[in-house]
C-alpha cells in the first residue's frame, strides 16, 4: 500500500465523513482527496516531479494534511520539518535534502528566508496564508493552477517521505521512509489495538513521525481527527468534552500538563478511556497521577523515526506494566543484543533490535551511518532495553546517556523515577558531568511543583533511601523549566551546558 492509498481504501465508504477538524472548519475526506489531487496537478506545473523533495515546515493546519496529500500524489517526496527548528538546522535539512519546495506558513517565513541564504540552488517558497508576493507563491495559487492528478507510478517500495531525527543526540540524519514502511506500521498499530473509528485530537505536530503516524491511522480507518496548531491544554480538554474522544495519542510532557491543569475538572472528560503515550518514557509516578485524575488508563509505547514508527504498545485486554512499553505490534519483531550482537538472556540488559516491514532501509546518502545501524535487517536502535519473560519490553536509556561513574553503569532513567516519585518534584532530568575523580558525576536538574519546598539535601536524602549509593546524583539543580524541543523530547545535551559550570 502506498501513501495516498490510506486515503483511497476509505473513500467508497467515508468520503462524505469528514477527515479534518480545524479551529471552526472541516473537511471531508473526499474534499481532502480533492485539494491533494489538485495540489499535486500544481506542483508538476511549477516542475517538480517524480522523486524530488519537499520541505513541509509549519504549525499544524489543514494545509499540511492537503500538502502531504497532495505531494504523494505527485510522486515526490515529502520532507516533514518542525516548524520550532532553528534556521541553521532548517539550512542543513534544505541543504541535505535537495529540496526543491519549501511550503510554510507567514510566521515561520521569516526564519525559512534565513535558513535559505545561501543555498547554490534556491528551493521555491510557498506560504499557505499570504498572497503571491516575491518573498513566495501563495499555495491556493499553485493548487489553483493545477489539473487534477489521478495517480502516479510509484512503488510501494518506493522513499515516500525523509524525516529528520529531531537531533536530540547530534546533527540531523534524513531517515528514508518508504511508502510501506509508513503504511504497514499503521495497518498493524490498527490490528494491535482493535482501534475502532472515532474521533480523535491530533495534538502532536504532524511534521513528526508519532504525529504523522496517528493521522495516517485515521486516514486508513476513516476516523476524523481534530487538529491544534500549537498544543493549548485548555483547548485539548475542550474537544476532549464537544467530541467525546475516547482516546488520544499524546507525548509525556503533554500528559503532564493534562495532570497539572487545575481547571480541569471544568470539563466533561468522562468519554476518555485511554491515552497513549510515547516518544519519551513515561514516568510511571505521571502515568498513576493521569489515571486516577481522569479515570482512563495510559497505554504506553515506544518507537523511533527509523521504524516508522511504532514498535512496541500497550492496549486493551493485556495487563498494563508501568514503566513497560507494551509488547511488539504485530509485524515487528524485537531483540535485544549484548555489544558482540548475541541475545541476551531474559531480563537482562542490551541494545534493543527491531525487524519488520517498517524499518527504514537507511539513511539518505548516508551509507556509514546506514551500515552502522542496520545489520542483517535488523536495525539497532541504540536504546538500551529488557523483556520480560512475557515479551513485555522495558527501555532502560538511551545508549548515549549512559553515566559512567566510578566504573559504574548508571542509567539516568532509573535515578529520574525516584526522584519523580517525591512529592515536591515535578519533572526531573539527571545527566552525566565529567569528573576527575570518578570520570562522571551525576547532576539532576529538578522542577519543582507550584508552591512546593524542598532542598538539595531534602532531595539526595531520598536517593539516598531509595536507590544504591552509586546511583545517588552528586549535586541537584533547581530550574524553572526543563528545555524540551518541538516534540516535548528534554535536550539532555542543552542540559549538560547548562550544568557544565555548577562546582561538583
Ligand atoms: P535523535 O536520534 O537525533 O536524537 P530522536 O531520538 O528524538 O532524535 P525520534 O525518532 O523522534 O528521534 O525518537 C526516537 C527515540 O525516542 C527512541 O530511540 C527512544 O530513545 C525515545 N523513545 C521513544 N519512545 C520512548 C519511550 N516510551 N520510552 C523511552 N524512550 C522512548
Amino acid at each position: 500500500m502506498r501513501l495516498s492509498d490510506l486515503l483511497e481504501t476509505n473513500i467508497s465508504k467515508f468520503g462524505e465523513y469528514p477527515f479534518l477538524h480545524f479551529k471552526e472548519k472541516q473537511y471531508t475526506n473526499l474534499e481532502c482527496r480533492e485539494f491533494a489531487d489538485q495540489f499535486a496537478g500544481g506542483l508538476k506545473k511549477r516542475g517538480i516531479t517524480v522523486g524530488d523533495r519537499v520541505i513541509v515546515c509549519m504549525p499544524n493546519c489543514p494545509e499540511v494534511i492537503f500538502a502531504y496529500q497532495g505531494i504523494t500524489r505527485a510522486g515526490v517526496i515529502i520532507v516533514p520539518v518542525m516548524f520550532t527548528l532553528h534556521p541553521k538546522e532548517l539550512h542543513y535539512i534544505a541543504l541535505n535534502s535537495g529540496a526543491k519546495a519549501v511550503i510554510t506558513s507567514s510566521p515561520i517565513l521569516g526564519n525559512v528566508e534565513k535558513a535559505l541564504e545561501g543555498l547554490a540552488s534556491k528551493p521555491i517558497v510557498i506560504v499557505v496564508d499570504q498572497p503571491t508576493s516575491e518573498r513566495g507563491l501563495n499555495f491556493y495559487d499553485v493548487w489553483s493552477e493545477g489539473s487534477f492528478v489521478s495517480g502516479n507510478e510509484r512503488k510501494e517500495d518506493d522513499t515516500a517521505v525523509i524525516l529528520y531525527t529531531s537531533g536530540t543526540t547530534g546533527n540531523p540524519k534524513g531517515v528514508l521512509l518508504t511508502h510501506k514502511n509508513l503504511t504497514s506500521n499503521a495497518e498493524n498499530s490498527v490490528k494491535h489495538n482493535e482501534l475502532e473509528r472515532g474521533t480523535t485530537i491530533g495534538v502532536l505536530p504532524l511534521a513528526h513521525v508519532y504525529g504523522l503516524t496517528i493521522s495516517n491511522i485515521c486516514l486508513l480507518m476513516g476516523s476524523s481527527i481534530v487538529i491544534f496548531s500549537t498544543f493549548d491544554t485548555k483547548e485539548v480538554f475542550r474537544a476532549i468534552e464537544k467530541y467525546e474522544v475516547k482516546n488520544f495519542s499524546a507525548v509525556p510532557a503533554m500528559i503532564h500538563a493534562l495532570v497539572s491543569y487545575s481547571s480541569a475538572e471544568e470539563y466533561n472528560t468522562s468519554s476518555l478511556e485511554s491515552v497513549s503515550s510515547g516518544s519519551a518514557p513515561l514516568p510511571v509516578a505521571l502515568l498513576h497521577a493521569f489515571e486516577k485524575k481522569f479515570g482512563a488508563k495510559v497505554f504506553e509505547g515506544y518507537g523511533l523515526s527509523e521504524a516508522a514508527p511504532i514498535v512496541t504498545a500497550h492496549k486493551n485486554g493485556i495487563e498494563i506494566k508501568p514503566g513497560s512499553v507494551g509488547i511488539p505490534i504485530p509485524g515487528v519483531e524485537v531483540k535485544i543484543v549484548d555489544e558482540n550482537g548475541d541475545e541476551v538472556e531474559c531480563g537482562e540488559v542490551g541494545e534493543l533490535c527491531v525487524r519488520g516491514e517498517n524499518v527504514t532501509p537507511g539513511y539518505y546518502q548516508n551509507v556509514e551511518e546506514s551500515r552502522r545501524v542496520l545489520i542483517n535487517s535488523w536495525l539497532h536502535t541504540g536504546d538500551m532495553a529488557r523483556m520480560d519473560d512475557e515479551g513485555y519490553v522495558y527501555i532502560v536509556d538511551r545508549k548515549k546517556d549512559l553515566i559512567i561513574r566510578g566504573g559504574f553503569n548508571v542509567y539516568p532513567r532509573d535515578v529520574e523515577e525516584i526522584l519523580n516519585s517525591h512529592e515536591t518534584v515535578s519533572e526531573v532530568a539527571v545527566v552525566g558531568v565529567p569528573d576527575e575523580k570518578m570520570g562522571e558525576e551525576m547532576v539532576a536538574c529538578v522542577v519543582v511543583k507550584p508552591g512546593a519546598v524542598t532542598s538539595e539535601e531534602e532531595l539526595i536524602t531520598y536517593c539516598q533511601e531509595h536507590l544504591a549509593k552509586n546511583k545517588t546524583p552528586r549535586r541537584i539543580v533547581f530550574l524553572e523549566t526543563l528545555p524540551r524541543n518541538g516534540v516535548g523530547k528534554i535536550l539532555k545535551t542543552h542540559l549538560r551546558k547548562t550544568v557544565a559550570e555548577i562546582e561538583i
